[in-house]
């Protein structure tokens, strides 16, 4: 057996695709809908990013607001620029690049960002509307992990699903989508403190791998014919590469093909639905959807 590959590419990409569609209908109501992006200092990888999301924006005919700040910026002024983006009508969404310096208060960064603009699903008013089923801004990972499901066609109703890694941002808000009724699949979260994990995840008709270590989901961890949903990304040094190295999940992708039904490559898996999920906050931001 080898397991269906799920392009996350292709379906970003189709949804980019409707969301720039749907941008040019709001245009022509005269709403421009327009991201606030702030960097604070210059990690590359948190440069990558931005520019990446920058693209992505200006290719569905958003416009972005760049807010960069040297990474020695205190946190009155960075919470000061916050209080005016979100009274800047001109600006739907306000997205902080993470991590920042461990001078400045993430939490604190978070919550003082407007809920209605908070189009990374962070706020804690945001986390507390998808614990109580109210709509509201998701996470773009796990809001990225569910549309992939669907898209591929992926069994969800009644199914087992376990996630491994229960971190704000990926999979305590997952298991929560994946548990609510338009998907009602039994969740099992699994964490360091997680004794025989192969226990569970050879149960699981859906596997998802949310734990930044490398090849730590290996075939014999798998059941026969489960959705495998590989969320992490890891460099892992090359020296084939230019870069000096490679990305990689946390799934042995080789192994896990011979056994999985469905499988999510990395790259090119769940990291491109992030982008395309952060853009439908954005111009959900714009529409108000969420006010
Ligand atoms: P994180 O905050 O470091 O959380 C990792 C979680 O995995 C923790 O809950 C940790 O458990 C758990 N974990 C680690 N090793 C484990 C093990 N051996 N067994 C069981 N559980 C284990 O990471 P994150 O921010 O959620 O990100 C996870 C991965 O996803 C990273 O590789 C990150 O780069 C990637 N990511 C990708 C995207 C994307 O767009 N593709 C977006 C976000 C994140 P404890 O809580 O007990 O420590």
């Amino acid at each position: 057996m080898s397991a269906r590959i799920i392009d996350g590419f292709a379906i970003a990409q189709k949804i980019r695709g409707q969301t720039a569609l749907e941008v040019s209908a709001l245009k022509e109501k005269g709403i421009h809908p327009c991201l606030a992006v702030i960097l604070v200092g210059e990690n590359p990888a948190s440069v990558s990013y931005v520019s990446a999301k920058k693209k992505a924006l200006a290719e569905a005919g958003m416009a972005d607001r760049s807010v960069n700040l040297p990474c020695g910026v205190n946190e009155a002024e960075l919470l000061g620029i916050i209080a005016d983006l979100n009274r800047d009508t001109s600006v739907h969404g306000i997205l902080v690049q993470l991590p920042l310096p461990s001078h400045i208060d993430e939490q604190k960064v978070i919550a003082a960002i407007a809920p209605e603009k908070d189009v990374d699903g962070f706020h804690p008013v945001n986390a507390g509307k998808l614990l109580i089923g109210q709509t509201g801004f998701v996470p773009c990972t796990p809001y990225g992990v569910t549309v992939l499901l669907k898209e591929a066609g992926v069994p969800t109703d009644g199914a087992y699903a376990v996630v491994v890694g229960r971190s704000n941002i990926v999979g305590k808000p997952l298991a929560l989508l994946l548990a609510r009724k338009d998907i009602n699949a039994t969740v099992t979260l699994c964490h360091t403190g997680t004794k025989n994990l192969a226990s569970f995840t050879r149960s699981a008709d859906i596997l998802v791998a949310a734990m930044g270590r490398p090849n730590s989901i290996t075939a014999d961890m798998i059941k026969p014919g489960a959705a495998v949903i590989d969320v992490g990304v890891n460099r892992i040094s090359d020296n084939t590469k230019k870069s000096g190295f490679r990305l990689t999940g946390d799934v042995d992708f080789e192994a896990a093909l011979d056994i999985a039904g469905f499988i999510t490559p990395v790259p090119k898996g769940v990291g491109p639905m992030t982008i395309a999920m952060l853009l439908r906050n954005t111009l959900h931001a714009a529409q108000g959807s969420f006010k």
